[in-house]
Formats: structure tokens, sequence, C-alpha cells
């Protein structure tokens, strides 16, 4: 039975600062803003990422982290918003529980996030058949 820290968050064992919360999905504050309002939308029941989320409870999810991110203009002042999730911890991610991050970002780019990967030089790559592969594997 997993124990990861927003587990025991969703347990009521480690305080937090909720958001929204129903039956499915609670949202808290980030520990760390990387922006102030930096928002964790997360769903009650433990899955390790998104990638293990029924489909159902990850719609709901993002339906949550929308509605986040839409209050986070109108009531924060944001002029944009990030939505992202970490698949691992290859991608960074730190907490092996399904979570959405929403970052809204503010007009002369407080906090400095950025996704800093570069792109890779595609000349050898073939990418029809890369899309053929890839394509082959979606269920
Ligand atoms: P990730 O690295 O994508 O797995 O994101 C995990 C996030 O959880 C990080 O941004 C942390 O700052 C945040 N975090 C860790 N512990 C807590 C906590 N107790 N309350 C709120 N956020 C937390």
């Amino acid at each position: 039975m997993a124990n990861d820290i927003f587990c025991r968050i969703i347990k009521g064992e480690v305080p937090s600062s909720v958001v929204y919360e129903d039956d499915d999905v609670i949202a808290i504050l980030d520990i760390s803003q990387t922006t102030r309002g930096h928002t964790l939308v997360i769903p009650k029941e433990h899955y390790d990422s998104f990638l293990s989320c029924p489909k159902d409870l990850m719609q709901k999810v993002y339906a949550v982290a929308q509605r986040i991110g839409q209050a986070e203009v109108s009531v924060l002042g944001a002029k944009g918003v990030n939505i992202l999730t970490n698949v691992g911890e290859q991608a960074g991610q730190s907490v092996p529980h399904f979570h959405v991050h929403v970052i809204p970002r503010y007009t002369g780019g407080e906090g400095g996030f950025q996704i800093t990967m570069k792109g890779q030089d595609t000349s050898a790559m073939d990418l029809p058949r890369l899309a053929f592969d890839i394509k082959k594997g979606i269920k």
C-alpha cells in the first residue's frame, strides 16, 4: 500500500494548503512555489504516474487543472500557465504519485521556470520510421 507524501496529505496526516477538493481529486499549493500560486492537482486514489492512471480519473484531474489555471489567470493575474506532469525519475518525477503541476506565469518572468532540454539534431534520424514505430505502439 503506497504511503508517499501525497497519500499522507490525502489521509490528513500531513498538513497542506488545499485549493480544491472533491471525492476523487485534491489540489494543493506546491510546497516550493516555482511561481506564486504553483498548484499540484492529485488523484486521491494512488497511481504511480500519469501513464498508469485510468483514463476517467486522469480526465478528472486535468479538468480540475484547467479550472485552476483559469483561476490563476482571473484571480492572480497570471499571463500564462504551464500545465505539466513528470513521469518517472528520468523525467524529473520526485513523488511517485500522479500529479499535475499548474504553474502560473507572470509578466517579467517571476520564478524563471523553463524547460531547459535542448532539441536534438534530427538530421541523422529516420523520422518517418520513428513515427511509424510510435503509431504501432498506440493502444
Ligand atoms: P515532481 O518532481 O514532478 O514529482 O513534483 C513533486 C512536487 O511535490 C515538487 O514540486 C515538490 O515541491 C512538491 N512537494 C513535495 N512535498 C510536498 C508537500 N509536503 N506539500 C506540497 N508539495 C510538496
